[in-house]
């Protein structure tokens, strides 16, 4: 494992002009390590000289793979105690969903990421935080703060009417419950899935939709990270990734797509008529 001492903290990590995400990709990958991950070759970045893991980089994983790294630097994973959420309190044995709530029936499934499609976080003091998050790494309290997406509220509220809403992050549940505690005031999301439920697939953290125990013809995913979705591209409505333009309005233009979606019972049709040109 990594010793901690030689990962420079995030709010220290060297300002890059390759992406907006670097911030987040060092917070990402700060959490990682002190959760017992070793960072592998194909994180290793030696352009920008940190350790690139999260997968809404994955542009930048292919831009700075490391093709010489001995292979003992693989990635290795320790055995994960599923965290103490009530995201997995009735998890069966074959999927990572629980029954659908008798109020959600017939709904689709939407699935939606966390990290830049709702909100973005930060370790750098901001002034203008929405929530300040204390999130504990190897006994030490770190403050992160996070910033809403413009229109997260309105968006998150409405698709809580229309769809069973289920959170799924490649994010740990250390920060992003809590998180999702704050954001979500109203219970919208009928389930949460954090990192452990995704699958670590070429450096890469993919949400296997057909995990969740979901009719996929029914199961939609949004996240701004087209890694997140590989297994099931036409199941997807990409998001443009979000940091801090207060004058987005994504999330707003969304709902009457989604208001639409909400009737569907072939999503695969329905999102192909919308991608034809
Ligand atoms: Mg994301």
């Amino acid at each position: 494992m990594q010793d901690l001492r030689t990962i420079k903290p995030p709010d220290q990590c060297s300002p890059s002009s390759v992406l907006k995400s670097h911030q987040q990709a060092c917070f990402q990958d700060f959490l990682s390590i002190a959760q017992g991950w070793s960072p592998g070759p194909l994180q290793r970045s030696r352009e920008v000289g940190v350790y690139l893991r999260h997968s809404s980089v994955a542009s930048v994983h292919r831009m700075s793979i490391d093709k010489e790294a001995p292979v003992n630097l693989l990635p290795k994973r320790r055995k994960y105690r599923l965290p103490q959420s009530r995201s997995y309190s009735n998890v069966s044995s074959t999927s990572l969903l629980p029954e659908v709530a008798p109020k959600d029936n017939g709904k689709i499934c939407m699935v939606i990421d966390l990290d830049e499609t709702l909100v973005h976080s930060s370790f750098k003091p901001i002034s203008n935080a929405d929530f300040i998050v204390p999130v504990e790494i190897e006994g030490t309290t770190h403050q992160v703060y996070v910033l809403k997406r413009p229109y997260v509220d309105e968006f998150l509220e409405r698709m809580g009417e229309l769809y069973e809403c289920v959170l799924f992050t490649a994010s740990l549940a250390k920060y992003a419950d809590p998180v999702t505690d704050l954001l979500d005031k109203e219970g919208v999301f009928r389930s949460r899935l954090f990192r452990e439920a995704c699958v670590f697939h070429q450096g890469c953290y993919v949400k296997d939709l057909s995990r969740l125990g979901r009719d996929l013809k029914k199961t939609i995913i949004l996240d701004n990270s087209p890694a997140s979705y590989i297994f099931h591209p036409e199941n997807a409505v990409p998001v443009q990734s979000w940091f801090d333009d207060m004058g987005d309005t994504e999330l707003l233009s969304l709902i009457p797509i989604f208001e639409e979606l909400s009737y569907s019972e072939d999503i695969y049709a329905s999102l192909g008529q919308l991608r034809a040109p």
